[in-house]
């Protein structure tokens, strides 16, 4: 860690600096968030579509099966009646039980066939539901994608803003602060939101609300060089 001369007028300065940045950064910081929170949203949208897709090819196929049952049930139909005339015209024992078997042959295939038929409508109906369900989160996380878009262009204008409104303020307050305390400050600045030097109140670093140990306490109030925050590591200053 180098070591810091920080004068009083570079401190007031840096203070002012801060309380500009750190309504910059704020706005940077949900410019870099929003593409990410839109990705997320993208992902669960697509999945969901995905989801809709498997669903439809399941609903083609059951769909298909539910065809060639049918047209069986219907032959089997035809088979019963040619059974039937079969038995009328049965001129020995083996005609007419032959033309039995068939009819029972008949009439198993059209049990077994409706049977299937009752379970694909139930699962084809439970599909539909699901289908809904899928389409209507789709939507939701399309209504959701377009806000946060719509955040985006509003951050980016606010930001564009608070530029134009400082006009070259920011760049003379740099100007005006010693080179390696700048350099140390833009370097740390992201990492605490804009808040790299924070006063101690009441023995408490007002960055995280730690106490500060007696040691770095006696440090800070000689004015002995840079204390940093032992828990957040943001340096410390004392409001006299
Ligand atoms: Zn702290």
């Amino acid at each position: 860690m180098l070591m810091l001369e920080l004068s009083k007028e570079d401190l007031e300065k840096l203070i002012e600096l801060q309380k500009i940045d750190s309504k910059i950064i704020k706005l940077e910081l949900k410019l870099k968030e929003l593409p990410r929170e839109i990705k997320r949203l993208e992902e669960v949208a697509t999945a969901r579509r995905n989801k809709i897709a498997r669903i439809d090819e399941r609903i083609e196929e059951l769909s298909e099966r539910r065809k060639e049952l049918e047209k069986l049930i219907n032959d089997s139909y035809k088979q019963i009646e040619e059974a039937k005339k079969k038995k009328a015209k049965a001129k020995n024992l083996e005609d007419y039980k032959e033309a039995i078997k068939l009819k029972a042959e008949a009439e198993k295939k059209i049990i077994a066939a409706t049977k299937e038929i009752e379970a694909i409508l139930k699962e084809l109906n439970s599909l539909f539901r699901e289908r809904e369900r899928m389409e209507e989160s789709v939507a939701e996380h399309e209504r959701k994608i377009a806000k946060k878009r719509e955040e985006i262009a509003k951050t980016e204008a606010a930001l564009q803003r608070k530029l134009e409104e400082l006009g070259g303020y920011r760049e003379k307050l740099v100007s005006e602060i010693s080179p390696e305390v700048v350099e140390f400050y833009e370097e740390k600045k992201y990492e605490f939101g804009g808040n790299v030097f924070v006063p101690a109140q009441n023995r408490t670093c007002s960055g995280c609300l730690m106490q500060i140990p007696s040691a770095q306490y006696s440090k800070l109030l000689k004015g002995e060089g840079l204390v940093h925050c032992p828990n957040c590591g943001r340096i410390l200053y004392v409001v006299k």
